[in-house]
C-alpha cells in the first residue's frame, strides 16, 4: 500500500510572521507532504498588516527560501471549516512554553470535539521560545533591533509601516 499523502494547515495571525513561526514550518515540512499557511481574516484588534499584506509577505518568503509543499492563503470564519474545505488531515500549531499549552489544549480539544480533527503540536527551538508577533510589533515601534527574530524582508516592511503610522 502506498504511503498516504498528508496535508496540514497552519492557521494563525502571522502579524507579522516570525522566525519562531518559520521554525515550526520547517519542522512541519518534515511531517507533512503539503502545508498550507492559513492567515486568519477575522478582525483582530491592533492589527498592523492587513491579511492581504501578510499573505504577500509570506508568499515572498516561500519563494525566497525553497519550501516545497508550502503555500499560503487567507481564510474567513472557523478554522475547522477551512480545514475541511482544504481536506486537511491535521491542524498544525506551535508551542513556545507552558503558558501556550493551556490555551492550545483548549483550542485543540474544541476543534476535535466539533469537527473530529486532530491538532499536531511542534515545539519551537529554545531561541524562539520568547518570540511573539505582539512583542515584535512593540519592540519594533520602540526602534529595537529585531534582526535575529524575524526575516530581513519582514523587518524592512515592519520599519516602513511604523514610519508611516507615526506620521
Ligand atoms: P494566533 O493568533 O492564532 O495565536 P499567531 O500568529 O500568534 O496566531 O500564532 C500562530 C501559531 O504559531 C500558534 O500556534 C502559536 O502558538 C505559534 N507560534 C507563535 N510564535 C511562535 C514561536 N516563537 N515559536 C513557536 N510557535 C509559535
Amino acid at each position: 500500500m502506498g504511503k498516504k499523502f498528508v496535508r496540514a494547515i497552519f492557521p494563525g495571525s502571522f502579524d507579522p510572521i516570525t522566525n519562531g513561526h518559520l521554525d515550526v514550518i520547517n519542522r512541519g515540512m518534515k511531517l507533512f507532504d503539503e502545508l498550507i499557511l492559513a492567515v486568519g481574516r477575522s478582525p483582530v484588534k491592533n492589527q498592523l498588516f492587513t491579511p492581504e499584506e501578510r499573505v504577500e509577505m509570506i508568499a515572498e518568503l516561500i519563494r525566497q527560501r525553497r519550501m516545497p509543499g508550502v503555500s499560503v492563503e487567507s481564510f474567513d470564519g472557523l478554522t475547522v471549516e477551512y480545514a475541511a474545505k482544504k481536506k486537511a488531515d491535521f491542524i498544525l500549531r506551535g508551542l513556545r512554553s507552558l503558558t501556550d499549552v493551556q490555551y492550545e489544549f483548549q483550542l485543540a480539544m474544541t476543534n476535535r470535539a466539533v469537527a473530529g480533527i486532530e491538532t499536531v503540536f511542534i515545539m519551537t527551538s529554545e531561541q524562539y521560545g520568547f518570540t511573539s508577533s505582539t512583542l515584535i510589533r512593540e519592540v519594533a515601534s520602540l526602534g529595537g533591533d529585531l534582526s535575529n527574530l524575524i526575516p530581513e524582508n519582514i523587518y524592512n516592511r515592519l520599519k516602513q509601516r511604523l514610519k508611516k503610522s507615526k506620521k
